[in-house]
């Protein structure tokens, strides 16, 4: 199994957040669990893979050409890949991975996120997402999921597939036990559609 872990490249204004990256990347390999992210050496991604590889745990990092090119690669992975775009990058993160985590971060992290999530309402995959709500930085967030929910612009059931948890185990636990449902975003016009494997 590995994890694609999507996480800012700052470490935030709050030492939480780093304590937080470092116990998900020292937890993902105690568990045997590989660490795929955006490959990078500073931030929160940073911190979570070096706790990885500190552990020795797999990592993998998936770069593109640009920022390989101004040396932002993290160079002691288990593996980097170097992708043409960040489109690739993506792609590949998601191929890779079994499931997707954002820690804290800014709007990289963000796009990341919601890609994965949006691919899953699709049912482009059936991989859980969470949000590993470290300090509570995502509650407004999620408070704002819901009002998306309420003004019916997201479905609920749509909205229950992201995991939130602030404990890195019990978001583990949650990934592993709440398989994502297969419920078609466009119901009135794919009768009979089949779940993706
Ligand atoms: P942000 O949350 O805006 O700091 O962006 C972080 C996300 O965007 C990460 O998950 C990375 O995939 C990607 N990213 C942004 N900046 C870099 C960088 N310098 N090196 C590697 N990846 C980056």
């Amino acid at each position: 199994m590995r994890i694609c872990v999507y996480a800012g490249s700052s470490v935030g204004a709050r030492p939480e957040y780093r304590v937080a990256a470092a116990e998900l990347g020292a937890l993902l390999a105690d568990e045997g669990i590989g660490l795929v992210y955006g490959g990078g050496n500073i931030g929160l991604m940073g911190v979570a893979a070096d706790a990885a590889l500190a552990k020795g745990g797999e990592v993998i990092g998936v770069i593109t050409e640009q920022l390989h090119g101004h040396n932002l690669s993290h160079t002691g992975l288990t593996r980097l890949e170097i992708v043409p775009t960040m489109h690739d990058r993506k792609a590949l993160m998601a191929d890779l991975s079994d499931a997707f985590v954002a820690l804290p971060g800014g709007i990289g992290t963000f796009e990341e996120l919601f890609e994965a999530w949006t691919w899953a309402q699709l049912g482009v995959h059936a991989k859980p997402v969470a949000l590993f709500n470290a300090g509570g930085f995502y509650d407004k967030l999620a408070g704002f999921l819901d009002h998306v929910v309420e003004e019916k612009f997201l479905k609920a059931v749509h909205r229950q597939t992201l995991v939130v948890e602030s404990d890195p185990r019990a978001l583990l636990k949650s990934l592993r036990e709440n398989p994502v449902p297969y419920v078609p975003k466009w119901l009135d016009k794919v009768a009979g559609e089949q779940p993706p494997k």
